[in-house]
């Protein structure tokens, strides 16, 4: 018995009225992320194995359990899909020696793949969109990162809250985690399993946990901002300053670490309790270390990554309503001469494609009322008719389907995408 073919769990078709709004979305962010000097960039979405365990952490949620890894069957190298973009971003930076000379900002979009329990808002094949800023130093380019995400979600009509926290140089949280697992040693019986597993190898991960039992023994643990020194005290009042002064709210969330080992100094999330559990739509934040790390030559860093599936799920359906449907839907037919009327079906919707609509030529044939029903059902505004006595007049019937006080017209064949640029005036060209 054959089995029916179905999609890899936790990887979803986008079907056409989903993907419209899919590119809806990436053509605004990507507007947006140009006005702020972002440029393009994509790299492959499978990456040698080693580049993410070095650049996110053995000792991490991605890393221990997410990935989707398997040797090449030709030479026995492991190989990875991408779980997320900043680890292949900062390698092709490295390997082109993009930032060498000059500061760069990038900006990527794609496909991540995590091994995640799927349930709404989490998948195990999802999309990100993501920007990195290399060479800059300074909290301006971090606060410039939250401005630009700020104006987007404006842009897209959206209100997330922003929480931000400062984790420090290495040193600053070295001090901390020593501190942190000698009080979390004094309480290790109440401690989970996990926990208790990560006590020495990735502490700082314990305040993630979801475990009541073991938040509660994290409430009264030593904090962060409690061992930061002057320089990273200064570059985060740098970043809050920029903000107030740009009339950002945010709140200061000493407990915020984020998943991934590779960030320092600034970090931050946008929050929506209007997704339920899945309430991080946008996470980032600085990684001084991760060039160098990856062995390129010490460069500041600092990025973000959208969660596509989440924003669009916000959207909902109003913002592409309409999108679908073609402007003009071409019906002909010819008793005597079909040849004829075939031909000027093909040149006037050439013509008006040429002069940007949507149109869709009736192909397949049928009778001129189940083509009528075709023009119909697919939402056009306008059919264009074209019978024998149209291909011998050189001209079309145009006849307005969404407007029922209108009439239909003739048009002459010449005239038709001036016809037509009158009545759209209010939308292509
Ligand atoms: P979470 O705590 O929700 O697992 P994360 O810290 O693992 O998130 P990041 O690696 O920072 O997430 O990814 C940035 C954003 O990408 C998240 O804020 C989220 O919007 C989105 N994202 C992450 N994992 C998934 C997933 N499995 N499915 C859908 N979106 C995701
Ligand atoms: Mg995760």
């Amino acid at each position: 018995m054959s089995q029916r073919l179905q999609s890899v769990r936790g990887m979803n078709d986008i079907l056409p009225p989903d993907a419209i709004r899919w590119e809806w979305l990436t053509a605004r962010v990507a507007d947006c992320l140009r006005r702020y000097g972002y440029l393009p960039i994509q790299t492959p979405i499978v990456e040698p194995t080693p580049l993410f365990s070095r650049a996110i952490g053995e000792v991490t949620d991605i890393v221990e359990k997410e990935m989707y890894s398997f040797s090449d069957a030709l030479n026995g190298e492991s190989l990875t899909l991408r779980p997320e973009g900043t680890a292949g971003c900062a390698r092709a930076v490295i390997q082109h020696g993009l930032a060498n000379q000059n500061a760069l900002r990038l900006y990527y979009m794609g496909a991540m793949f995590r091994h995640e329990r799927p349930q709404k808002g989490r998948y195990r094949q999802f999309h990100q969109i993501g920007a990195e800023a290399f060479g800059f130093p300074g909290p301006d380019v971090d606060a410039e990162q939250i401005l630009l995400l700020a104006r987007l979600w404006k842009e897209l009509g959206l209100s997330f809250a922003l929480q931000i926290n400062c984790l420090g140089q290495p040193e600053e949280r070295a001090r901390h985690r020593a501190d942190l697992i000698a009080y979390l040693e004094k309480h290790a019986s109440a401690l989970d399993e996990e926990a208790r597993r990560r006590l020495y190898s990735n502490p700082l991960r314990i305040f993630d946990s979801k475990i009541p039992t073991t938040q509660a023994i994290c409430a009264d643990a030593p904090e962060l901002p409690d061992y930061l020194g002057e320089d990273s005290r200064a570059h985060f009042a740098g970043v809050t300053r920029i903000l107030a002064e740009a009339g950002i709210a945010f709140t200061v969330n000493p407990r915020l670490v984020r998943g991934l080992d590779y960030y320092n100094l600034t970090v931050f999330e946008w929050i929506t309790d209007a997704l339920g559990a899945q309430g991080t739509v946008c996470a980032g934040g600085r990684y001084d270390g991760l060039i160098a790390q990856l062995g390129g030559k010490p460069t500041p860093a600092c990025g973000f990554a959208i969660g596509m599936e989440r924003i669009l799920e916000l959207i909902g359906q109003d913002n592409a309503r309409g999108e679908e449907a073609p402007d003009m839907y071409v019906v002909h037919q010819g008793e005597g001469n079909g040849e004829r009327t075939g031909k000027l079906a093909f040149q006037a919707a050439e013509q008006l494609r040429d002069a940007g609509y949507r149109v869709i030529l009736n192909c397949g044939g049928g009778s001129f009322k189940s083509q009528m029903k075709k023009a119909d059902a697919s939402g056009a505004d306008y059919a264009i008719i074209i019978g024998d006595n149209e291909a011998v007049a050189q001209s079309v019937l145009v006849k307005p389907l969404r407007d029922a006080g209108r009439e239909q017209e003739q048009v002459p064949f010449p005239n038709l995408t001036p016809f037509f640029s009158h009545h759209f005036s209010h939308r292509k060209n």
